[in-house]
């Protein structure tokens, strides 16, 4: 039987056609949005960049120092290629099965407490809304700094500054060591050759409590992400750190991390170097990879 169309009825047709279009492409961006939904909670592995900073001032970079135009490049360029600055917390919220991470998370991180994450990260992470974790030296602190403060080439954060960066809401305060930030008697705080087991998680269980004791004294906080100097790790020192409540290690391994719904994952996060030697692209070329 032919049916014959009258355009009324031919308009009527192609509405319904568009409605019925329109009803399936909504469920299928729907499906698709529960389905990336699920996969995030459901702890599928998550890839995370860890940058590593150290001092950020002047204008003549180097392997260990990048300058305030380099750092704000370097925050731009995250935001502009879809990368979003998380939290240690999230972090770890993440492999303790709580929670979910954005997409391209990114772990922003500086070692040593230089003053200049004070007076030069602090007002770039509120401009590009990211976050950090400076990680900091007991002894530099209540040496060097209380000597010689607020340089911002070259001096170290007091403990007014570090409670400042803690209560901005932008950083979380890593332990860096008290006082085992030297290549002698010991490479940073490793175990050294002929060293037993014993006498050494004596001496790390000395320093890591004193720092822990310190930074809890002076911003009310207990730090949990820990920071080796110079990546130098020692196994033996891994459940000394876990009794003083360190939930995070952060290396110098310069490798991309996968995370999963595994608390354990976060014992020897890897970290790449931010050369002030390398342009932006090239350094992001290597977090990319
Ligand atoms: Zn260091």
């Amino acid at each position: 039987m032919y049916h014959c169309y009258s355009p009324g009825r031919f308009l009527r047709l192609l509405v319904l056609d568009a409605v019925i279009f329109s009803v399936c492409a909504l469920c299928f961006l729907v499906g698709k949005t529960v389905m990336t939904f699920a996969g995030s909670i459901s702890g599928q592995p998550v890839r995370l960049p860890v940058i590593m900073y150290h001092s950020v001032g002047g204008n003549v970079p180097s392997e260990y120092v990048v300058t305030p135009v380099q750092l704000e490049d370097d925050l731009r360029w995250l935001k502009d290629h879809g990368y979003t600055s998380v939290t240690a917390r999230q972090i770890c919220s993440y492999a303790g099965g709580h929670g979910s991470l954005p997409d391209k998370p990114v772990l922003i991180t500086l070692d040593d407490g230089f003053y200049s994450s004070l007076s030069v990260l602090l007002p770039l992470l509120e401009k590009y809304d990211m976050y950090a974790v400076v990680s900091v030296v007991g002894k530099y602190t209540e040496v060097n700094a209380a000597a010689d403060p607020h340089n911002t080439l070259y001096s170290y954060l007091t403990w007014e500054d570090i409670l400042e960066l803690a209560e901005s809401g932008r950083v979380e305060i890593g332990n860096h060591t008290y006082d085992m930030h030297s290549l002698s008697p010991r490479r940073g705080c490793s175990q050294t050759a002929g060293e037993s087991d014993e006498d050494y998680t004596a001496s790390f269980r000395e320093d890591t409590a004193a720092m822990q004791y310190a930074l809890h004294e002076h911003t009310g906080m207990m730090p949990f992400v820990f920071a080796y100097p110079f990546g130098s790790v020692s196994p033996a020192g891994l459940p000394v750190l876990r009794e003083e409540g360190i939930l995070m290690t952060l290396t110098c391994r310069e490798q991309v991390n996968t995370l999963t719904r595994d608390p354990g994952c976060l014992y020897g996060i890897g970290r790449i170097n931010r050369s002030g030697l390398l342009s932006t692209e090239e350094y992001m070329s290597k977090i990319e990879e």
